[in-house]
């Protein structure tokens, strides 16, 4: 099973990704966690993305478009891969066809998950995240049971420099520029699926299983 799941920051993209990684044992692939581990490193590359993810702003093409070609050929993703913040511009998109064509191994379908631009911001600036195993928790409507701390690992918590309100205003307009064009693009090639993404986690996560499997 090769997945993409579309949506803006927020709408829950990374969680239900994380779900069906561990429901049919593949990987997610999530450009996003690629970079900020590079920045980690304190490699060139993420030295040179970190400018852009600091200001809400694009990787270019080529060097994510390098990462995902470097990624998808590896073992574990024989069996499939959900890709989860790739493609986000149309370049990428096709050339991520182009990619699996030569492979002869194309997606099967492309989610959509749908939500109101004012509960984007709510769900962004609360969001705290586990620095080691990158589980999601938000201030109020899914707090930590002790503060700052995961419930899933026992590691600390902490807010992405660019969950602040000025760097996801950005993120959400360059969101609806240069990515949400790809749902006409997937549209056409009958691949497109549309959730609505409010509702609970589970909810959502139920529905998703029954139109991928
Ligand atoms: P979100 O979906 O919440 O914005 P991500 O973790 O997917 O967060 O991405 C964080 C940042 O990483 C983006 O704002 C961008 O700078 C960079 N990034 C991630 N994926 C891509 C991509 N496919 N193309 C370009 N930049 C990307
Ligand atoms: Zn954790």
């Amino acid at each position: 099973m090769r997945l993409i799941l579309l949506g803006p920051p927020g709408s829950g993209k990374g969680t239900q990704a994380n779900l069906l990684q561990d429901k049919f044992n593949i990987p997610k692939i999530s450009t996003g966690d690629i970079l900020r581990a590079a920045v980690e490193e304190g490699a060139e590359l993420g030295q040179q993305a970190k400018k852009f993810m600091d200001k809400g702003e694009l990787v270019a093409d080529e060097v994510v478009i390098g990462l995902i070609k470097k990624r998808i050929v590896e073992p574990d993703c024989e069996a499939g891969y959900i890709l989860d913040g790739f493609p986000r511009t149309i370049v990428q998109a096709e050339k991520l066809g182009e990619t699996l064509a030569a492979m002869s191994k194309d997606i099967d379908s492309v989610v959509d998950l749908e939500v109101e631009p004012e509960e984007l911001l709510v769900r962004l600036t609360g969001r705290r995240t586990c620095k080691n195993c990158g589980t999601m928790f938000h201030q109020t409507s899914h707090p930590p049971k002790v503060e700052d701390v995961c419930d899933e690992c026992g590691e600390e918590l902490y807010q992405r420099p660019d969950d602040n309100k000025e760097t996801i205003v950005k993120r959400l307009e360059i969101y609806d520029r240069e990515t949400a064009p790809l749902k006409e693009f997937y549209r056409k090639q009958g691949k497109l699926k549309t959730i609505q993404g409010f509702g609970g986690m589970d909810q959502i996560f139920s529905e998703l299983c029954k139109m991928v499997s």
